[in-house]
Formats: C-alpha cells, structure tokens, sequence
C-alpha cells in the first residue's frame, strides 16, 4: 500500500485528471510474465548506435513540432489552460493566502478560470536542458499542491507552465516534443481514459507517427529508445514487489509498461494502414482530445489491448539483440 501522504498526493493526481482507476489485470497475467521472460532471454543493447539520428536547433525541433501536430490534428484551434510561470499560483496566494479555507472553493474555481489563459499548444513555451538524458516533460501549474479537498482537483483545470525537453536538440527532440504536446491536449479533458495506467498511450503512439512522418528510417530507432527505456521496469516488476505499493516504484513503472504495450499496438495497426486509414485513426484521436470519447473507445474499435502489444513486443525485441 502506499503510505498515507503518498497515497494523498497520488489522489489528488488521479482526481486532477479525473481518472478513476490505476489497477490492470494484465500485471497479474501469463502474458506479463513472458514477456518479462521474453526480455530476460532477449536484452535489447543498451550501448546502440543511432545511425540515423540528425542533430538540429532548438527552433527546427519547435517547428517540425508544430508541423506534425497541426497535421494530425487537422489544424483544429484547441487551446489548452495555460499559466505564464508562477503567475497564477502567486495570484492564488496574494488573493486566497497560502492556505486556503475550504469554503472559498467555488470562489477559488472561479478566480483560476478568470486568470488562466487558454493557448494553442504549439505556442506554449519550449525549454530545453541539454546537460540532462534524453526526455521531455510537460510542467503543470504547482499552486493545486496548496488544497487538501479532493473535490478541489477534480474540478481544477490541468493549467501548463511550460513543455521542456532534456538531452540533446536532434530529430528524437522532434518526436518528444509532439510526445509532450499529447500529454497537454489530452490532459485538457478530464477523464479522457479512466485508466492512469494509459496517460501514456497517446503520446508514446505520437512520438512514433513522428518519426514516420520525418524520416522512416526513425522509426526502428524511436521503438529501439523506447524499449531500452522500459526495459528495467519490466524486468523489475514482479508480483512479489507488488506489496510494497509505492507511487514510484510501483505505479509508474506500470504506467509506462501498459502504455508502452497499447501504443506499440496502435501503431502497428496505424503503420500498416493506407493512408486513408491512418487519418481516420487521426480522427478517431482528435475526438478523444476535443472531449467526445475516451480513449477506451479507440482502443476497443481498433481491437488494441495489452496482449496484443505484447506478442509484438516480444517479436520486435528478438531483432534487437
Ligand atoms: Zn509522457
């Protein structure tokens, strides 16, 4: 179990988002178990050469960024809640006071949605730490950690500070940054999966797409990084360990596995449809963005699940020894 001040700030990630789950069976399955047997016998080399991987500046990754997600977004204008820094958390403070009486909920609500902004995602802010690996991070307005009440984070919106990028500025920054641009247009509808586990389905699926979009050629790249990635969750993750339920040991390492096996599914089927087919399955995305489904939906039309990403997995790390 997690521990009681854990578990609360968990819960209020869970209430933010407006998921209502972070449990899979999957984990407790056959299926888990070979594959984690899969990338014991078959550890994909860590020490790989990326042949292929072109650097660039920080202003060609924003634009090929932007280029991709304005494509498969249809140029839809869908703004996101947005902040400049700390603006609004000091606003919050000034007004409110650091710690904010319950009753002035609704007031507090209200004051958020007068004093956010609402920007086109390719437009927020993009940072860009060099000195650190190779990932990217979306950040969110901090000032929710002042409330205790549950119900404060689920009708908060998601407000964005800024998008960053760590590592090098390269044609890998490309697909993270459309990674990190997914997380913001989905978070924007709360309860866009019910699932915690699946926060990263859409935009592992996009850093993909983005890859295929550039250059082909990224694409073997891209999966191989990804893969390297999860690898030690999945070998480390075992049933045992799942006693000790700890927010970081525990619950993202699963995230990123369970998203990780449904992205790689959906973009199977997304890489082997014709043209037409990958803008339906585009269309299909943007209706989970503009609030019409969830992603549960596109899933169960495109007949993804965790096993099906499994069985492609395992054939994918074989060639990667
Ligand atoms: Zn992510």
């Amino acid at each position: 179990m997690l521990d009681k001040s854990e578990l609360l700030e968990f819960e209020k990630i869970l209430a933010l988002g407006g998921f209502n789950t972070y449990k899979s069976a999957y984990f407790d399955s056959e299926n888990y178990k070979k594959l984690r047997t899969a990338f014991l016998d078959n550890l994909p080399k860590a020490n790989i050469a990326y042949p292929n991987i072109k650097f660039c500046s920080l202003s060609k990754v924003k634009q090929a960024g932007k280029e991709i997600v304005n494509k498969h977004t249809n140029n839809t204008d869908i703004k996101v809640p947005y902040s400049f820094e700390d603006e609004l958390e000091s606003a919050l403070i000034e007004t409110f006071g650091p710690i904010p009486e319950e009753d002035k909920m609704d007031e507090i609500i209200e004051f958020v949605q007068n004093n956010m902004d609402l920007k086109k995602v390719t437009d927020i802010p993009l940072f860009s730490d060099l000195s650190s690996n190779r990932n990217g991070y979306t950040a969110y307005s901090p000032f929710y950690k002042n409330f205790q009440n549950l119900k404060y984070y689920e009708k908060l919106p998601h407000i964005i500070v800024a998008i960053g990028l760590k590592g090098s500025s390269d044609d890998f920054a490309k697909g993270i940054y459309v990674h990190e641009m997914y997380h913001a247009l989905s978070k924007r509808n709360k309860g866009y999966t019910n699932n915690y586990l699946y926060d990263e389905t859409l935009s592992i699926f996009m850093e993909r797409v983005a890859a295929l979009d550039l250059d082909e050629n990224l694409v073997k790249p891209a999966i191989l990084r990804r893969t390297l990635n999860i690898k030690d969750d999945i070998i480390n993750l075992t049933h045992n360990e799942f006693v000790e339920e700890s927010y970081n040991s525990i619950i993202e390492p699963k995230k990123y596995i369970l998203s990780f096996l449904l992205a790689t599914a959906l973009f199977n089927t997304y890489s082997h449809s014709s043209n037409k087919g990958k803008r339906q399955i585009d269309n299909e995305i943007n209706k989970v963005l503009m609030g019409y489904q969830q992603l549960e939906d596109v899933l169960e039309k495109y007949e993804i699940t965790e096993e099906k990403g499994s069985s492609i997995v395992k054939r994918q790390i074989k060639t990667m020894k």
